[in-house]
């Protein structure tokens, strides 16, 4: 008998009566045959009333206690969706996160997954009752309550999916399923049929609030395939699934994190394990760093700037206080009205001009990039928050996101490659132990790379998009980008990466272009290492992991660039191969 799992967030059961109508829905999947699972959210805003109250009480509550008041929500939830379900004249039964078994380690606020046990969630099943669990919830190994995060009920949903086999999960929600942006924010945004595993997660650890980022993960990890459809309709929303990449457009989505915050440490001596020192401060908090750009030392001493949600900016402060008193970094400055915007897609990694094209939609709507980082999927840009929204519209505008691509209908839904090894095979190769925990795929060394930096950029609109097209057009490939902000009397730094046989013509492009740079320096003496895996910027670890391990080797950092499908270090060219050795010996145990 086949298996589908149901979830409804909190707008599908914000009333009575849709918690009713979702009940209906999940009747009508059993009579059709199904075995049926639903997870449900807390109803409405439920959630963000339970924060209000507890901020009433304690501005910060420990967070222990917040999972024990967050919890309720979902409980209230399921309890009414059960009832629903009997008052139509059918069986169902409610449980808890612990109540189904759903271990998590004990980070409170933000836990992962790491077992589920089946068998009562089973048992019930067979014995031809509707499941309805909890979202957003599970227990650690001393029995505490813990939540996985804000939108956690989307990775309840795919983590059951994933254990029990699921034929099909189907996220319900207040949208008709997953837009190339949030249509709240834009009207003019397209709803996709289609979307990669890659490009969601990358989307939604963007921004796209659509879907928990992690819930990707496990979709990915584990090949379930997703639809995103409405509550409200019938529409047959968009499926996530596995796409290769010939078969994608260079951008597909674009996505806003509206609450950044940029924090810039100042003068951290240049020398190996200094970034380490700051990073593992944010890790040890589970903080998610993003953005981070280092500037090309000066004197011996280099600015290192990063963006964090703007939420977790007292306490990524508090980290940062400790990091500069043990690094003899000189201060840091911070920004709190940030927003950051991103362009995402598969079939960039091998093309030229996406950047360059984003940065002049920016340019001409007249909004000032603060940083810039870039990685083969996605690019980012921080900007300040009055213009967020319109530096949203300007990049949808620039890719024309609102039309449909010509090829899209060639890559059908049944092509998708959904369900090529069943989920208990790889669920089998993947650890039992640990269902989230961090998915390693490669670990490479790429030497033929050089690395152009330009000092003294003028912080104006438009010069990254001018810097980009003469480069462009002289054929020179550019792979990761990062340009810093704060730095000396209003000036930039841009580095980016081209092809080692690239570097003297660039160099000689930007030479000719007449702009003030205070120096434009290359070096061919460089190596790009490169972790790729699942969900590897929300692991915090990864990269602190390489931090530390070419730290332990004296090795410096020169730049990096993050993404969820891979972390790229670039170092200098002698060290290549001991970074290599080093994070092949670091990373041995996550490699699947
Ligand atoms: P639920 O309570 O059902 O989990 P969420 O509010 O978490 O609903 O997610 C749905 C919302 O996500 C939509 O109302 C929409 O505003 C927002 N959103 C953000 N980005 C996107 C996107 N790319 N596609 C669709 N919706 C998006
Ligand atoms: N109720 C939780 C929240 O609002 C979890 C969820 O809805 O997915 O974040
Ligand atoms: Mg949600």
């Amino acid at each position: 008998m086949s298996l589908i799992v149901q979830k409804f967030g909190g707008t599908s059961v914000a009333t009575p009566e849709k918690i009713q109508s979702a009940a209906r829905k999940a009747i009508r999947a059993q009579q059709e045959g199904n075995q049926v699972v639903v997870v449900v959210s807390a109803m409405g805003h439920e959630t963000d009333h339970l924060i209000d109250l507890a901020k009433q009480i304690n501005d910060e509550p420990p967070a222990r206690e917040m999972d024990m008041l967050l919890s309720t929500g979902e409980q209230v939830s399921v309890a009414l969706m059960a009832m629903a379900v009997h008052r139509f004249g059918y069986r169902a039964i409610s449980l808890t996160g612990a109540q189904m078994g759903i271990r998590t380690d004990n980070s409170f606020t933000k836990a992962r997954i790491k077992t589920i046990s089946t068998e009562r969630i089973r048992k019930l099943l067979d014995a031809g009752n509707i499941v309805i669990a909890a979202g957003f919830q599970g227990v650690d190994d001393d029995f505490n309550i813990t939540t996985l995060g804000r939108g956690g009920s989307d990775t309840t949903a795919v983590a059951l999916a994933a254990v029990l086999g699921a034929d099909a999960c189907e996220i319900y929600t207040d949208v008709d399923g997953v837009y190339t942006t949030d249509p709240r924010l834009l009207p003019e945004a397209r709803q996709m049929d289609l979307i990669s595993y890659d490009e969601m997660l990358e989307l939604a650890s963007l921004g796209a609030s659509v879907m928990h980022n992690r819930s990707i993960e496990f979709a990915k990890k584990f090949d379930v395939p997703i639809r995103v459809r409405s509550s409200f309709s019938d529409a047959p929303g968009s499926m996530i699934v596995s796409i290769p990449e010939s078969h994608s457009v260079p951008v597909s989505g674009a996505a806003l994190t509206r609450e950044e915050a940029r924090i810039t440490v100042q003068g951290v001596p240049d020398s190996p394990g200094m970034s380490y020192e700051i990073f593992r401060r944010l890790a040890d908090r589970k903080i998610t760093v993003d953005m981070i750009v280092q500037n090309i030392g000066m004197e011996d001493r280099a600015d290192i700037s990063f963006t964090i949600p703007n939420n977790e900016l007292k306490e990524a402060l508090r980290a940062i206080e400790e990091g500069v008193k043990v690094t003899g970094a000189t201060g840091y400055t911070y920004d709190d009205a940030v927003a950051k915007v991103s362009v995402v897609g598969l079939g960039m990694a091998n093309q030229t001009g996406v950047a360059e094209k984003m940065f002049a939609s920016l340019a001409s709507a007249g909004i000032n990039i603060q940083m810039i980082t870039t990685s083969e999927i996605k690019i980012s840009c921080l900007v300040q928050r009055s213009e967020a929204t319109a530096a949203l519209r300007a990049v949808h505008q620039a890719f024309s996101l609102h039309n449909k691509p010509v090829d899209a209908n060639e890559w059908r839904i049944g092509q998708a490659n959904a369900g090529t090894q069943s989920a208990s095979e790889i669920v089998d190769r993947l650890s039992k132990s640990n269902l989230e925990q961090l998915t390693l795929l490669d670990i490479s060394l790429l030497g033929d790379q050089a690395r152009v930096t330009l000092t003294g950029v003028p912080d104006t609109p438009g010069l990254a998009e001018k810097v980009f097209r003469e480069v462009a057009q002289a054929g020179v490939f550019v792979d990761m980008i990062i340009q810093s902000c704060d730095g000396y009397l209003g000036e930039t730094s841009i580095s980016f990466t081209v092809p080692e046989e690239q570097m003297s013509t660039c160099l000689d492009v930007l030479g000719k272009t007449g702009y003030n740079f205070r120096k434009i320096g290359g070096s061919t003496d460089i190596a790009k290492l490169s972790v790729s895996g699942i969900g590897l910027r929300s692991h915090t670890s990864v990269a602190i992991a390489m931090f530390k391990a070419l730290a332990d080797e004296g090795i410096n950092v020169l730049m990096i660039n993050t993404s969820e499908l891979r972390v790229n270090v670039v170092i200098e060219g002698k060290d290549g191969q001991r970074g290599l050795a080093a994070l092949q010996k670091t990373f041995a145990g996550a490699l699947v």
